[in-house]
């Protein structure tokens, strides 16, 4: 069956005709614009795939599902999604707005990991709600994780970070995955919390990577809410969760052009083994058929 994100019901239109005509032309702009690729994205993809067109003198509507094909991988692969975790401890800092899926996102990552060996252990640096800490202690179970937990509730959460990436040392744990809350209605104060989380971080060890989760379902509007992130927590990598029930595959183009950080991982789902690396040429086989 095809992904909800699956742009092949918006195209059956364009692939029913036998040439290529106006009608075409209105049927792919349509479906770009409401998978969510923005206003621009769509322009520049309609005008470039008309240029081949007319430069391949084609009337064939396969032809131009391959060539959609094309050019969507081209845009997808130019940012490398290579997730770098090779040093020892590899600390990796998850962030994004409540709600996103950072701490499942966690889980996942965990299991995906554990899935080839690795050892994990999570940090709970989101000390504020007792619920919060123990949702990821069902998650790191579940993943295969060792888990550090903050010793009272509110426990500073650089502190937490800390005592992760300190335990990861003195037991030779590969992987470290911190958990961090996600309340934007102190965005000043989450991005102090951030800092400092980082700050204290590197005096022990260099941070891997710092992945932004984003919720697909949200689309170019949760990118908004997610915009302090970007400017104030070094992200390197983006995670993209709930595609499974979202219709806005283009996002996944839009928000990695928008921002110039690269998609590396992405959630479908809420099982534990929902969620991948991010491989341009198999999500457009998904997108485009
Ligand atoms: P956090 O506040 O960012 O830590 O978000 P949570 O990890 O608590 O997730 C919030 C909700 O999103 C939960 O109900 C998750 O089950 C759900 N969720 C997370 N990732 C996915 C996904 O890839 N697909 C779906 N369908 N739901 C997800
Ligand atoms: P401060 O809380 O404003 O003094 O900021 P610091 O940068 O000194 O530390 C932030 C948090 O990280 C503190 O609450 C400490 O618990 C923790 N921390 C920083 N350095 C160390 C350290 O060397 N050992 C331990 N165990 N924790 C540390
Ligand atoms: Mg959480």
């Amino acid at each position: 069956m095809a992904p909800s994100w699956s742009l092949s019901s918006a195209l059956k239109g364009m692939f029913a005709r036998k040439t290529i005509d106006d009608d075409t032309w209105s049927d792919l702009e349509d479906a770009l614009i409401s998978a969510d690729f923005g206003p621009d994205i769509t322009d520049s993809i309609v005008d470039e795939l008309r240029a081949s067109v007319a430069k391949y003198r084609t009337t064939d509507p396969a032809d131009l599902q391959r060539m959609l094909r094309e050019t969507l991988e081209e845009r997808l692969a130019r940012l490398d999604p290579t997730l770098h975790l090779s040093a020892r401890p590899a600390v990796v800092l998850v962030v994004g707005v409540n709600g996103v899926g950072k701490t499942t996102t966690i889980g996942k990552f965990a299991k995906f990991l554990t899935n080839y060996g690795r050892t994990v252990v999570v940090g709970a640096a989101d000390t504020f709600r007792a619920a919060a800490v123990e949702q990821l202690a069902t998650w790191a179970e579940r993943g295969g994780a060792a888990i550090v937990k903050p010793q009272a509730q509110g426990q500073d959460p650089a502190s937490v970070a800390f005592q992760t990436v300190e335990l990861a040392q003195r037991e030779g744990i590969e992987i470290v995955l911190i958990d961090t809350a996600g309340r934007l209605q102190t965005k000043s104060g989450l991005m102090d919390e951030l800092g400092k989380i980082r700050r204290v971080l590197e005096k022990q060890v260099e941070i891997a990577e710092v992945l932004l989760v984003l919720d697909a379902t949200t689309g170019q509007n949760g990118l908004a809410q997610a915009e302090a992130f970007i400017e104030h927590a070094g992200v390197t990598g983006l995670v993209l969760t709930k595609l499974d029930g979202s219709a806005k595959g283009g996002f996944v183009l839009a928000v990695q052009e928008k921002t110039g950080i690269p998609i590396k991982l992405v959630g479908q789902g809420e099982g534990i083994n929902d969620l991948t690396g991010f491989t341009p040429h198999v999500f457009v086989q998904g997108l485009v058929g």
